[in-house]
């Protein structure tokens, strides 16, 4: 079984559909992180495609805003208007279907969050400090994460009460190993690792290995929706930088 590991679509269609075009055939279910909407100018277009796809999808923290379950005034300004926009756009039957995410899973050897495992909606593992925090709070060897919308793996080593971030090897098998690990497959609407690709996952469940991967997307087509509906410059702007 081979599983295509997204997180933080972000309303991005055309970075959506560029990744499943680059890996078509490649697996057989989904496992979304969350944040299917905000930011970008397609939550519609986003959540239909997902719905058509065999999946799993979790709750992010943007997916709560536009379903008006988190205070947005804990968002920078931007963020606000986006998800302001975002609720007013979904439709009736795409809000229904966010409502329902789950915000955490457990699948066999995985337990799969949007955030954190000890905060699932809002804490960024961006550090290894953090990340040896969170490896108590998840019973699976292997934990996978969005949020940060940058692709990494983190290890535990057991002996430090520590952890390793180690880089993503695009493009190349990565055995796990058994090794507690917490692994993030990067963003495919809004990468914040300075290269503005559209990043994502396969796992291979039945042999062990996961691959991350990045693919370029026609950027100036989604930055043109951007400006036809107004959504804040920063968040048009900073889709080239992947920042
Ligand atoms: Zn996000």
């Amino acid at each position: 079984m081979r599983i295509l590991v997204i997180s933080d679509i972000h309303a991005n269609y055309t970075a959506f559909d560029t990744v499943l075009g680059h890996c078509q055939g490649e697996w057989e279910f989904v496992w979304c992180l969350g944040d299917v909407v905000g930011y970008g100018p397609d939550p519609n277009e986003c959540v239909d495609r997902l719905k058509t796809l065999p999946q799993l999808c979790l709750a992010g923290n943007h997916d709560w805003a536009a379903l008006d379950r988190l205070d947005v005034r804990t968002f920078n300004p931007d963020a606000r208007r986006a998800a302001e926009w975002t609720r007013e756009t979904l439709t009736e039957e795409n809000t229904r279907f966010l409502e329902a995410l789950p915000v955490t899973f457990v699948i066999g050897d995985y337990t799969l969050v949007h955030a954190s495992p000890r905060e699932p909606i809002w804490e960024y593992i961006l550090e290894p400090m953090v990340a040896a925090l969170n490896f108590p709070h998840f019973e699976t060897p292997y934990c996978f994460v969005g949020h940060t919308h940058q692709p990494v793996i983190y290890k535990m080593q057991e002996s430090e009460g520590n952890a390793a971030s180690e880089s993503p090897h695009y493009d190349e098998p990565y055995a796990l190993n058994g090794e507690r690990q917490i692994i993030n497959p990067g963003s495919i609407g809004q990468p914040r690792d300075q290269n503005p690709d559209a990043a994502y996952g396969i796992l291979d469940i039945s042999n062990g290995v996961f691959e991350h991967r990045r693919v370029p997307y026609d950027i100036r087509s989604v930055q043109r929706r951007m400006y036809d509906y107004n959504l804040p410059e920063r968040l048009i702007t900073r889709l080239e930088h992947g920042l």
